[in-house]
């Protein structure tokens, strides 16, 4: 059973001051045009409250959910991605000077940042970036400067959303390891409370100064609760311990022209990933040739320009891309990196226009591949010699 500390509504607020008070800007789920994105806060007040959300393949709304929930939602519309990892980042700004040229590495924004209110699976993407950015010899500067000075507090989701399956991935309804503070809102006879959770020394530092009382096991019990309604709740799923061997396998299947035939190749299914990390380099220069810039910027497999080598772009078919995009983060991540490239928080079903589904396309090129064992072995028995 879950044990913690417990928290009140007013004590929500002391963490928020608690932070700010630390000089991190606490950025949190905020309601903006219509949708759940990460922006600063400094009062509690400014979070979402009573506000859920319905996703569905290729459809997102908010909706008033009739209570006063804070976290009443799924997987906000916007990753942690974009906080951690910009979609656009200058790396250098050269000036012509009379001599020449001078350039200048551009320091990142190192200001703290608490991240609060992000779910399991976003919490597993930043684990998954901190291993590939940081983990692995090279490391990305700009990525980890902005992860040292980052604070995650993290929240048990009560209500998956309709394109969610985290919990096929390990990655939810409750937050693993990696937050420094795990929250789980409690809103019932009882009252609207969170159980707190410590994963680090900083989280319990920030709580240490907290009015917090320790959790009853009325408290723990209801907590869980929270997590097997959650993972109850969850419709989609999907079965990976085939997944890699299954789309190698599958790397001439028909089903990727069939998907080609509905994917626009918009690249929006990539750029909502929170793992998705492709990046292309732009150099920008200004009118009178004076001052240029290099920035690094988020791209896609998805674009054709992408998969360009000498002689020209490599994979010029969207069923290529389609199948460069999913194999890579199904079936080559987990060997590149030792992990799934996939959390499950639904967002590419969400937000893709043509409501393009992966766990319905995995599931579809399963089907496939058990028709083409079943055709050859029909194919073997009646070529056989014996008949
Ligand atoms: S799968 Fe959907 S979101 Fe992704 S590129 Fe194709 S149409 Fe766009
Ligand atoms: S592939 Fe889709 S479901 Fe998986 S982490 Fe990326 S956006 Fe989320």
């Amino acid at each position: 059973m879950t044990t913690g500390e417990m928290l009140d509504l007013a004590g929500l607020q002391l963490l928020i001051d608690a932070l700010r008070g630390r000089g991190y800007r606490v950025i949190a789920p905020k309601l903006r045009d219509g949708a759940l994105v990460l922006a600063e806060i400094s009062s509690l007040d400014e979070l979402p409250r009573g506000v859920g959300d319905e996703q569905e393949a290729g459809r997102y709304r908010t909706h008033v959910r009739g209570d006063s929930a804070l976290f009443g939602f799924a997987a906000t519309a916007q990753s942690a991605k974009p906080v951690l990892f910009p979609a656009d980042e200058q790396l250098w700004r050269g000036v012509r000077t009379g001599a020449g040229f001078e350039a200048s590495r551009t320091e990142p924004d190192a200001a703290p940042v608490a991240l609060l209110g992000i779910r399991g699976c976003d919490l597993a993407a930043i684990g998954i970036h901190d291993t590939i950015l940081m983990g692995r010899g090279a490391v990305d500067v700009p990525y980890s400067i902005r992860r040292s000075q980052c604070l995650l507090i993290a929240v048990t989701c009560g209500r998956p959303a309709a394109t969610c399956f985290c919990s096929s991935m390990g990655t939810g309804p409750k937050p693993g390891a990696g937050a420094d503070l795990t929250l789980t809102e409690l809103l019932d006879d009882d009252g609207h409370r969170f159980l707190v959770e410590t994963g680090s020394p900083a989280g319990e530092e920030v709580l240490e100064g907290l009015p917090s009382v320790e959790a009853t096991p009325l408290d723990r019990a209801a907590a869980d609760s929270v997590v097997a309604g959650a993972t109850a709740q969850m419709v989609r799923e999907m079965r990976i311990d085939d997944v890699p061997a299954l789309l190698f396998a599958s790397a001439e299947s028909p089903r990727w022209e069939d998907i080609a035939e509905r994917c626009l190749a918009c690249t929006n299914c990539t750029m909502v990933c929170p793992t998705c990390f492709c990046t292309s380099v732009e150099d920008i220069s200004d009118l009178s040739g004076d001052i240029d810039e290099r920035h690094r910027v988020w791209d896609s497999c998805f674009s054709l320009e992408y998969s360009r080598l000498h002689g020209g772009a490599v994979r010029t078919s969207t069923s290529a891309r389609y199948r460069q995009w999913l194999t890579h983060k199904l079936a080559a991540w987990p060997q590149q990196f030792g992990m799934s490239g996939c959390v499950g928080c639904g967002r590419c079903i969400a937000w893709c226009p043509a409501a393009i589904d992966l766990t319905a396309e995995v599931a579809a090129l399963r089907d496939d591949a058990a028709h083409r064992g079943a055709t050859r072995t029909v194919a073997r028995s009646t070529s056989s010699p014996d008949r």
